[in-house]
């Protein structure tokens, strides 16, 4: 029995190769697994769960068959899909977690985080954060019709598009210091998270102790996981046809 983590899928009707990656691990990898942790930007855009688009119901149906064959699953947000509801997760058989969620992976401490929060170097973005994260501004997001929020979604996306936003480059990456106020705040020494598409193990010490980052890909031309087992963990990827 495995623990598995994904992110950073930016599951979209115009990548249907991506979902089809998705469904074949979800039948390979992750039917053995324990857990299935999906740590944000699991979805390019998220307008509200009650998206009944094709996508969304078949992916909450294969998610489903996974949570009835066992594997327990659990969702955080990502600055993408920030708008994931309980709805959706009730749909999928799965759980919400929050970030900042530590974990015990096989008697190892790790504090799990999507890692938009991390990027504290880049301070437009910080300020839109907690603007698109705050209650208020969500349910005003949420009143709007469901037509309404796929048009802006889709503007968004437009946008974002033009400013090659999906592009590792575009992304910020983490702030260091803020990576080790963190965790030691958390007092953890392992800590996984995804969003810079950056992905790579880092190794370094906090107050004399070993301490490690393992940043998660974002799947494209190739699909990534971090596969932990009893005294294993590896970052490990393969090719998406
Ligand atoms: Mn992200």
């Amino acid at each position: 029995m495995a623990i598995l983590f994904i992110s950073d899928l930016h599951l979209h009707e115009s990548r249907p190769q991506i979902t089809r990656a998705f469904f074949h691990f979800l039948h390979t990898q992750a039917e053995n697994a324990e857990r299935l942790y999906i740590l944000g930007d699991f979805f390019d855009a998220w307008v509200g769960d009650d998206d009944d688009s094709s996508l969304n119901i078949e992916v909450a149906n294969e998610l489903k068959k996974l949570s009835d064959s066992g594997t327990q699953i659990f969702l955080m947000h990502g600055n993408r899909d920030f708008l994931l509801g309980k709805k959706f997760a009730a749909q999928a058989g799965a759980q919400i977690i929050e970030e900042y969620t530590s974990v015990d992976l096989y008697g190892q401490h790790t504090l799990l985080l999507h890692g938009d929060s991390l990027c504290t170097d880049d301070t437009e973005y910080m300020a839109f954060r907690q603007q698109v994260r705050s209650p208020l501004w969500q349910q005003q997001i949420l009143s709007q019709p469901l037509v309404a929020r796929r048009a802006l979604a889709a503007q968004l996306r437009e946008k974002s598009q033009a400013m090659n936003s999906l592009k590792a480059e575009d992304i910020m990456d983490v702030n260091q210091a803020e990576v080790v106020r963190i965790m030691r705040g958390a007092n953890v020494k392992h800590l996984i998270h995804g969003h810079t598409h950056r992905p790579a193990r880092h190794a370094f010490t906090i107050d004399g102790e070993t301490a490690e980052r393992i940043v998660l890909g974002d799947w494209h031309d190739k699909g990534w996981a971090i596969y932990v087992d009893e005294g294993k963990t590896e970052l490990i990827s393969w090719p998406i046809a």
